[in-house]
């Protein structure tokens, strides 16, 4: 064997191990034993070449640890997680013709995860189901569990002031959370929790198809974009999330907290403004 075919050679078995093909190239012998082998290497190669495509974000930034008080992981650059989400149709399965009142049918009177316990109401979400901007919460307070609504206590009055703000109205956005019932103590919704409610908030999302998503919050922006990084990282900057742009800022109840991060939040808002082509109320 010349050197050359050498070479070549080391270069497929590298290209196979990454894909994770190379046993089936290194044991070619064992795979003559099963005729249908051939036919399972499509969905190998399918889920290898999405781990690929996520592992460059994977690697910067670790899955998220909602309730870890350890320090973040050293400045990553985000860049590469614009591309990550790259869409429900090869690694999730579709719901033919999902609709909002099917997937809150599918919620039902849920038990899936122990948020279920203490819970008043099911936060399903509310606003315009064709909206152009879905703003997006970590789950429902006190105010929200009582009434079934999202966003409704004081810092639910302080987005329905942003909303109004940016020249629209809150029944022209749509309004949901990660988790759709009231964590106790308002404490952060835990991973198990996020994990299991998280595929309604993602069928919510792939029905409604908006331009822009808001996350408020890190929660929301942590659960949509994949990642543990704290949302002063990324916060202002655009990603795509499934062909809708995503922009994260803080919630309103920081801001109820902490003031004068409000003209911080007001500069995103104006990044959204911009891409919807909105103008702002005029003051009176
Ligand atoms: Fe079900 Fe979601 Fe409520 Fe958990 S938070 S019980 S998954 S609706």
């Amino acid at each position: 064997m010349t050197e050359n075919t050498r070479a070549g050679l080391e270069g497929w078995l590298r290209y196979a191990d990454e894909l994770g093909l190379g046993p089936y190239y290194r044991d070619r012998a064992a795979s003559k034993s099963f005729p249908s082998a051939p036919a399972a290497a499509p969905t190998i190669s399918v889920a290898a070449t999405a781990s690929a495509a996520s592992a460059q974000f994977s690697a910067a930034a670790p899955r998220r640890s909602p309730q870890s008080s350890a320090p973040e992981a050293a400045p990553a650059k985000l860049t590469p997680l614009i591309q990550a989400p790259s869409g429900p149709s090869l690694f999730e399965e579709r719901i033919e013709n999902d609709s909002l009142e099917r997937i809150r049918a599918d919620i039902g009177d849920c038990t899936r995860c122990k948020l279920h316990k203490a819970r008043t109401n099911i936060v399903f979400g509310v606003g315009n189901p064709k909206a152009e901007l879905v703003f997006i919460g970590e789950g429902p307070g006190h105010d929200e569990d009582i009434q079934g609504e999202p966003f409704v206590g004081r810092a639910g009055k302080l987005l329905t002031q942003m909303i109004e703000a940016m020249g629209l109205k809150r029944s022209d956005v749509y309004i949901c959370n990660v988790v759709k019932c009231r964590p106790p103590e308002n404490r952060l919704p835990e991973k198990d929790e996020i994990s299991t409610c998280s595929p309604f908030l993602s069928r919510q999302l792939a029905v409604i198809r908006p331009k822009v998503i808001c996350c408020l919050g890190a929660c929301s922006a942590q659960t949509l974009l994949e990642t543990n990084q704290g949302i002063s990282r990324f916060r202002g900057e655009w990603f795509d999330y499934r062909g809708s742009k995503l922009i994260a800022t803080y919630h309103p109840a920081y801001l109820l907290r902490n003031p004068p991060a409000k003209s911080e939040v007001w500069k995103d808002l104006q990044k959204v403004m911009s891409v919807l082509g909105l103008q702002p109320k005029p003051r009176r």
